[in-house]
């Protein structure tokens, strides 16, 4: 079995996956081992063609060992995925399509591809349950009216309005893991059952004073919380929602500083990426290569790769700068 410890730097993955035979080898090993499965139909032990592909016995397909991984019918070498997939796991803050373009050699639009594929990946991240200390808080990301251009104005609203914006909704275990997603809107309605999913019963629970969290104690957690409308952060040295605040800021400063906009039917795509790295933030470059190498030898459902043709139809809206919005500062 391949060890992964060895990939301490860009250069060891340039050098161990120096051809397509390896790439390929090393695909076949981490997701079949020695027991190759059809990705068709789920039969074990297929055998191995002439020319390196395989052959079901019983459904009769032939596939590689690409078939319904992300890396289907890609026309790039196996190395550039590599390489770009060890540089966006390594990056603390995420790295753009113009880096990925410059690094592997490659085209922006297939580098835009090749992050949306690796991005999809972290939502494959079994969810993790929260318990003991638990902050809670809602933010909004989406660009100030006052910097729109005229066109995409909303009327009835003066800048600090949040209608035009994305709520997101996140939670974080004190000293553990983060959970944040979209959500529709930021109602006790909506947010209650998201907690109740991802938040253990008898958790101590610490959020602002909000209206929104005052069915938490009867939904069986103990709830405390800080008035920030009265100027109110921290009261007795450890109620407060200083962590997931702090997440929430770093994810738009990202947001701001390495991507500069983001397309609103991909942030979660976006929250998955800056949830992934925060939860894996005392985990070594190559452990984080590895973990992303297993995902994506993993068969993949169809309908999370995105199709080329959607590609390039928001590379054309980016150009037109339609449906692409600023990411707000910190408010
Ligand atoms: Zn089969």
């Amino acid at each position: 079995m391949i060890d992964f410890t060895q990939f301490k730097s860009v250069i060891s993955v340039i050098n161990h996956f120096n051809n397509e035979e390896i790439c390929k080898q090393t695909l076949v090993e981490v997701r079949w081992g020695d027991d190759v499965v059809c990705p068709h139909c789920g039969q074990h032990h297929c055998v191995r063609r002439a020319d390196g592909r395989f052959r079901c016995n019983k459904c009769k397909h032939n596939f590689s060992c690409t078939t319904g991984t992300i890396f289907q019918n890609t026309k790039l070498p196996l190395q550039k995925w590599f390489i770009a997939m060890y540089l966006i796991s390594s990056h603390k803050k995420g790295v753009s399509s113009l880096q990925i373009m410059r690094d592997c050699e490659v085209c922006q639009k297939t580098a835009w591809f090749i992050l949306h594929k690796v991005r999809s990946l972290y939502g494959q991240n079994d969810a993790t349950n929260l318990k003991g200390e638990v902050e809670m808080d809602e933010m909004y990301l989406g660009g100030r009216e006052i910097n729109k251009h005229e066109s995409k104005k909303t009327e009835g609203t003066q800048g600090r309005s949040t209608k035009t914006k994305t709520p997101i909704f996140g939670m974080i275990q004190r000293g553990g893991n983060v959970v944040a997603m979209k959500v529709d809107d930021t109602k006790g309605a909506t947010l209650m059952p998201i907690v109740s999913q991802f938040v253990e019963s008898g958790a101590t629970t610490y959020t602002d004073e909000a209206n929104i969290y005052h069915k938490l104690s009867e939904n069986g957690y103990e709830h405390l919380f800080v008035n920030h409308s009265q100027r109110e952060y921290v009261r007795a040295n450890d109620i407060h929602t200083n962590g997931i605040e702090g997440f929430g800021a770093h994810f738009k400063r990202v947001i701001f500083s390495t991507y500069h906009s983001v397309s609103k039917d991909y942030v979660q795509r976006y929250i998955d990426e800056q949830s992934y790295r925060w939860n894996t933030r005392k985990w070594s470059a190559s452990e984080r290569f590895e973990d992303m190498f297993k995902k994506a030898a993993k068969s993949f459902a169809y309908t999370d790769v995105l199709s080329l043709s959607s590609i390039v139809d928001v590379v054309a809206w980016k150009t037109k700068h339609d449906s692409y919005y600023w990411a707000g500062k910190v408010a």
